[in-house]
């Protein structure tokens, strides 16, 4: 249920409606937009006809109601403004387009360096990199794990980007949040309950990637779980799904874009690498991402991808990917946005 609050209403007032919602069992997510505060009360509470009618007693309160959408803090019912948040110094949502660029994985420290250096300079605003790597086969490179971090975060602090890395186990969290500005969860944890709720009560910004046959309705719902545990920075990303199509390594949903943006103020980004799985394709399918509204995209860059340890196929050499920025940014001026 949404509390819509007076705009005359006092602090000591807002605390109290939250003592309240939270006695009865909700959780509660305060959102100061430009006209009202309201607060979202979410749990599964059988008297929540009787909590309704009490909490529109409380002094302070203009109205309370329910949301019918299943995406509860997530969906536009909720909050209809576009929502924004830090990540660093870097903003994602907003007019300017994310560009989240780097390796698939984290290789060695001159590897690293030398492609924050490049993505740095091509336009990147958030340095990716895996140093826990979720791999078809165990017998291939499973990343560098903490030293993987560890050279991300320094290559980061070097180029001044902000890093996001993936996390692909509860038990990683806590070394992970030591060195990440944003965590990712991949497509293969995408359902992940119960590492979504650890990520969530992190607080640390989510960029939360598709599962591979998770449907739109069901990762909405994947987001709630970030959500309700009060991270409210969390971006979607579109990387693809499995499709009967063999001529491409996934089926990038474009359609996922104007359809999550329709049912949801979280900021989308675009994985155009995993979405095709062939650096050919990468650019063409992020150019029609970003007329189809997202927020931002998620690119693998490689100066070697002949020897990358992981998909080099997918990577773009850091001169197509300046020339990528750069269509980029007429797409998106053409649309009223910038990169
Ligand atoms: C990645 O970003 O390198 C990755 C493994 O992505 P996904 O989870 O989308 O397959
Ligand atoms: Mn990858």
């Amino acid at each position: 249920m949404i509390v819509v609050l007076k705009p005359t209403i006092s602090d000591d007032e807002i605390l109290r409606i939250e003592q309240s919602i939270k006695e009865f069992g909700y959780k509660a997510e305060i959102v100061k937009g430009e006209a009202r505060t309201i607060i979202g009360a979410v749990g599964n509470q059988k008297e929540k006809q009787q909590h309704m009618n009490l909490l529109g007693q409380l002094p302070g309160v203009e109205a309370v109601v329910p949301i019918m959408q299943p995406n509860k803090l997530g969906s536009r019912e909720f909050k209809n403004e576009d929502t924004s948040f830090k990540v660093g110094d870097s903003t994602i949502g907003g007019k300017n387009l994310t560009l989240i660029a780097g390796p698939c994985s984290v290789e060695n420290e001159n590897q690293i360096n030398e492609i924050a250096k490049a993505v740095k300079s091509g336009g990147a605003t958030i340095l990716r990199g895996g140093a826990f790597k979720p791999r078809t086969s165990p017998y291939t490179f499973q990343g560098l794990g903490e030293e993987g971090l560890k050279l991300l975060k320094n290559a980061g602090d070097e180029v001044g980007l902000p890093i996001v890395t993936e996390v692909l186990d509860v038990k990683d969290l806590n070394l992970i949040c030591k060195y990440a500005d944003m965590l990712q969860i991949g497509a293969r944890n995408c359902q992940n309950y119960a590492l979504l709720k650890e990520a969530g009560k992190s607080k640390k910004p989510v960029l939360l990637k598709r599962g591979m046959s998770t449907s739109l309705n069901e990762f909405l719902l994947c987001a709630e779980y970030l959500l309700a545990e009060g991270n409210m920075a969390v971006a979607l990303c579109e990387r693809g799904i499995r499709t009967f199509e063999t001529a491409t390594r996934n089926t990038f949903d474009i359609n996922a874009i104007p359809v999550l943006k329709e049912k949801t103020h979280l900021p989308i980004i675009a994985d155009p690498a995993h979405g095709t799985g062939y650096w050919q394709y990468v650019s063409p399918i992020a150019y029609a991402a970003i007329a189809a509204g997202a927020d931002g995209l998620a690119v693998e860059v490689h100066d070697k991808p002949e020897i990358a340890l992981s998909d080099g196929g997918q990577s773009l050499k850091p001169k197509k990917f300046n020339i990528m920025v750069e269509k980029s940014r007429i797409i998106a001026n053409s649309i009223g946005r910038d990169i």
